[in-house]
């Protein structure tokens, strides 16, 4: 099987961001020739995708559409945000957040560096935002940052996107009569990856460490691996009731029921390709073997189909 079957084409890619409310962050595992060319599209896709909210509870609310899943707390301390999406879905981020309530914008989380989540980290600063994240998220923003498997090289961001008040393992943020409890989850989707609770409301927005019915994009660039995503899914699992209202970073809003079913697959395709590898299988034979087709019809139409899930799960494997 060639590099060349992994291709995902813009054409593909294009349509597909533009038909997602859950728009996914999608990569191309190899490009070939029409370098950048993804995550240019991507963020383009910002310029026409949907903005939806979903009224959650306790005055939590997600914004679908622009890049990952944006969750929201009004009140009198200001608006409390969850990633910041496209700069290109600027004008409709603003217009929902004002639908929501008049409060500014003066807290954003970001749950980890990728351009989907940050992109509008700058005007929601300018529009008075303190920016908190963990310290290697703000890292990755401050500086040239690689993806091999988006063959995209990052600039920095402004100064004005940089994350200013870091989180280490835990933080709690007291806001708008709500307890805001943040957590670090360890190397997952990257190594900068932090969960936000809302503990009365009881909902919680696990960034990338969850796709809701999609393969995960593993960031190998910055951190990420395979096994670090299982328990990160695992921690998830362990931290939710039945009643527990999860926004993933990607996908519909979601519970546990859903989660089980996510890290069931992530070990089970992971034991996979671990067991194929033992035998001593070239990445090609286990591609051609599809550890993933129980689960392609379902997980895999997006952008990581189980050929690119197959070698970002063998890519971690020792
Ligand atoms: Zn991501």
């Amino acid at each position: 099987m060639s590099e060349r079957s992994f291709d995902i084409s813009r054409r593909r890619f294009v349509a597909n961001a533009g038909l997602a409310a859950t728009a996914v962050c999608l990569v191309p595992y190899r490009l070939s020739g029409d370098e950048q060319s993804l995550v240019v599209a991507a963020r383009k896709s910002g310029e026409t995708t949907k903005v939806t909210l979903q009224s959650l509870r306790n005055n939590v609310s997600v914004l679908l559409g622009s890049g990952g899943n944006i969750a929201v707390l009004p009140g009198d301390d200001g608006k409390l945000i969850i990633d910041s999406g496209y700069l290109s879905s600027r004008e409709k981020i603003a217009e929902a957040l004002d639908g929501i309530s008049r409060d500014p914008v003066k807290h954003l989380v970001n749950t980890h560096w990728h351009f989907d989540h940050t992109d509008g980290n700058e005007w929601m600063h300018s529009a008075g935002a303190t920016i908190i994240a963990h310290e290697n998220t703000k890292k990755y923003l401050s500086t040239t940052t690689r993806v091999d498997d988006w063959d995209f090289t990052f600039p920095p961001w402004p100064a004005a996107a940089i994350p200013t008040e870091i989180t280490g393992a835990e933080k709690t943020l007291h806001l708008n009569g709500a307890t805001v409890a943040l957590k670090y989850y360890g190397p997952a989707h990257t190594d900068g990856d932090i969960s936000i609770y809302f503990t009365e409301a009881d909902v919680l927005h696990t960034g990338d460490t969850w796709w809701n019915g999609h393969f995960p994009f593993i960031d190998y660039s910055t951190g990420g691996n395979i096994n670090g995503m299982i328990k990160a899914a695992e921690a998830n699992l362990a931290r939710v009731t039945d009643k527990t209202i999860v926004v993933p970073g990607h996908g519909p809003v979601g519970g546990k029921t859903e989660m089980i079913e996510y890290r069931d697959l992530l070990a089970s395709i992971r034991d996979r390709v671990a067991a194929l590898k033992r035998e001593g299988k070239s990445l090609n034979e286990i591609v051609a073997a599809k550890p993933t087709a129980a689960y392609d019809a379902k997980w895999g139409t997006g952008f990581v189909n189980g050929e690119l899930f197959t070698k970002l799960v063998y890519k971690g494997i020792g």
